[in-house]
């Protein structure tokens, strides 16, 4: 960060996950509060439940208490006496009933007259009195639980999310898009979020950073700063530093509102070269938030995702609209349609999959599909139908297929044969371009064969480096070395560029295309699409446009000859800042080590 000092024991580093700069109140994520009536008629009847309600919870905490102390957890045991003792506070139920008198609904009374003590405690000097903060929001939502309107009912929204930045151990993809609307940022301690809830929060616009650690949990500040872009939460600023801490998130939305006016021009680097940027995406909807976004066509449409949440599979006529609707949106432009990529972290309730020892390097993406061949065809069927209507003039569809986790060029001859069956099955003559991921180190590795058959390919370096590394991309303890730019993640992306020169085109879709160190090494080795989250696509446009790429080839032997990641980072940050004329400053809103989550 820059500006005036930072107190070092005031910073959590971690790492960015969705760049960005926040400022606001830190708050824990719970669980949603049960959704209580705000009013109510009779305040006597009121006064009844509400007596009811806490006689009903403390019969539980009691019973909680007696089998934490038959099991000997002498800890936990000491918590619930001290619930039971805040539920018992007379202060506090006089409080509520004071709400209840003044026409509040026995739930939304013992809400209220407990919030008012969780901001007392939060203004406390004191870290122990603060730290209470969690047993009352406990209390508040028991007693609150059997109180609710309908126990089925949606859960309220909690005010005291609005503007925050959120800290959470780790949260689940559905709790973060249920309140990804009203938070400022989120910090998460674990990082083992899976790499959905990093492209959630990138989709957004959320700034998140992951693998803050357990410290994390227990920090209460009222002003806090999280800089995403850099990894770093800075929770004590004083007065002088938070004035700079605005002047620079300030000087970073000048940025990012003047790289969003050039948003939809071409991108030609300093030295000439055209790039495409594209966007990933993993619906329609988004499809159409990548064209508004600038995007030069969809390098990756993630087709699982209209696949997952669901308790069936999505029928052909679903999956052809859907297609159709992100050709549509795009007007022409390419859309790359990645065929279902399963297994693994990617799980379907209604498919049993068989059980892998190692899920990541078991039936997933191609390698399912002979399994599931009904699902498959009726994907291609879906497809076939949607680039046949897609609106170009010439004979050439603006879809593109592209095949998951190929291991080799056999798999691509299987899926061509059966997408021309299927297409001579339907009366189909427009046959969309096929290509394949590069995402497997065999597919890296024999590049040259796969290339004389494949319409494109697309590197997929989440999976190629982890694969490479040997890394598993969803354990938060390795995310600091599963790095793209390790050297030997390089060899292999450098091995499938020289296999595919002069026979197919080549993009990138993995994280590593909206890092911006990552991204300025591939265009220089030679790179000629990336492929990112539409939120990014203005600033990496910015930022190459910046770029000296032949300049940066040149130096491309000497970065693959360093030790590790973290070598190569530091000496391509140094050139990269030194040759750009506005420095890094203006991918600062996309800065970061993405690793492996995008
Ligand atoms: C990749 O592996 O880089 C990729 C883009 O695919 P996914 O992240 O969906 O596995
Ligand atoms: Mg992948």
């Amino acid at each position: 960060m820059s500006g005036a000092r930072h107190r070092e024991e005031d910073l959590l580093r971690g790492i960015s996950a969705s760049a960005g700069m926040a400022i606001g109140p830190l708050r824990r994520y719970e669980l949603p509060l049960p959704r209580v009536a705000e009013t109510a008629a009779d305040p006597a009847a009121e006064r009844q439940a509400l007596a009811a309600a806490l006689e009903t919870v403390a019969a539980t905490l009691e019973s909680a208490r007696h089998s934490a102390d038959a099991q000997g957890q002498q800890e936990e045991a000491e918590i619930f006496d001290a619930h039971l003792a805040w539920l018992e506070d007379p202060a506090l139920r006089e409080a509520a009933e004071h709400h209840i008198a003044a026409g509040s609904s026995a739930g939304q009374g013992w809400y209220a007259a407990l919030q008012a003590e969780i901001e007392r405690l939060r203004q406390s000097e004191s870290a122990l009195l603060a730290a209470r903060v969690d047993d009352l929001r406990d209390l508040q939502r028991r007693v609150m639980a059997p109180l609710a309107a309908d126990a089925g009912a949606a859960e309220a929204a909690d005010d005291d999310l609005d503007g925050a930045i959120l800290i959470a151990r780790e949260m689940t993809p559905s709790q973060f898009v249920a309140v990804a609307g009203r938070i400022q940022g989120l910090c998460l301690a674990a990082g083992g979020a899976t790499s959905h809830l990093a492209i959630l929060a990138r989709a957004r616009g959320v700034p998140c950073v992951m693998g803050l650690g357990e410290a994390l949990l227990s920090l209460t500040a009222e002003r806090a700063v999280l800089d995403a872009t850099h990894g770093v939460l800075e929770s004590a600023p004083d007065a002088e530093r938070l004035a700079a801490l605005v002047a620079e998130r300030e000087r970073r939305q000048a940025q990012a509102r003047s790289a969003a006016e050039q948003a939809c021009a071409a991108v030609i680097t300093r030295d000439g070269r055209q790039v495409q940027v594209a966007a990933n995406v993993g619906s329609a909807a988004e499809a159409q938030a990548a064209a508004r976004a600038g995007a030069d066509g969809v390098g990756l449409l993630r087709s699982e995702f209209l696949f997952l949440g669901r308790a069936a599979a999505p029928t052909r006529e679903v999956q052809r609209r859907e297609y159709a609707a992100a050709l549509a949106a795009l007007d022409g432009k390419p859309v790359i349609v990645r065929l279902l990529d399963i297994g693994a972290d990617k799980q379907l309730d209604y498919l049993s999959l068989p059980a892998a020892p190692n899920p990541a390097l078991g039936e997933r993406g191609i390698r399912l599909w002979q399994t599931f061949p009904e699902l498959f065809e009726t994907q291609l069927d879906a497809l076939l139908l949607a680039g046949n209507e897609a609106p170009v003039a010439d004979a050439a569809t603006p879809l593109q297929l592209m095949l998951p986790m190929v291991s080799d060029v056999g798999e691509l001859r299987w899926v061509r044969q059966r997408l021309a069956a299927r297409a001579a099955e339907l009366g189909i003559t427009r046959l969309p371009a096929l290509g394949v991921m590069i995402e497997v180190p065999s597919a890296a590795l024999c590049a040259v064969s796969l290339a004389r058959e494949a319409d494109f390919f697309s590197i997929g370096t989440n999976d190629l480096t982890q694969y490479v590394l040997a890394m598993d991309r969803e354990v938060a303890g390795l995310a600091a070395h599963c790095d793209v730019l390790h050297p030997g993640v390089l060899r292999l992306i450098q091995a499938t560029l020289e296999g595919a020169r002069g026979r197919c085109p080549v993009g990138v879709c993995g994280a590593a295309a909206g890092d911006p160190l990552a991204a300025a090494l591939l265009v220089a080795m030679g790179v000629d699409e990336l492929s990112l989250e539409p939120a990014g696509i203005a600033a990496l446009k910015a930022w190459l446009r910046e770029l000296d790429a032949a300049a940066l080839a040149a130096r491309v032997p000497e970065l693959l000859a360093l030790d590790d990641g973290a070598a190569v980072r530091a000496v391509l940050a140094a050139w990269l800042d030194a040759s750009a004329p506005r420095g890094f400053g203006v991918m600062s809103e996309r800065r970061g080590h993405t690793h492996n989550k995008q």
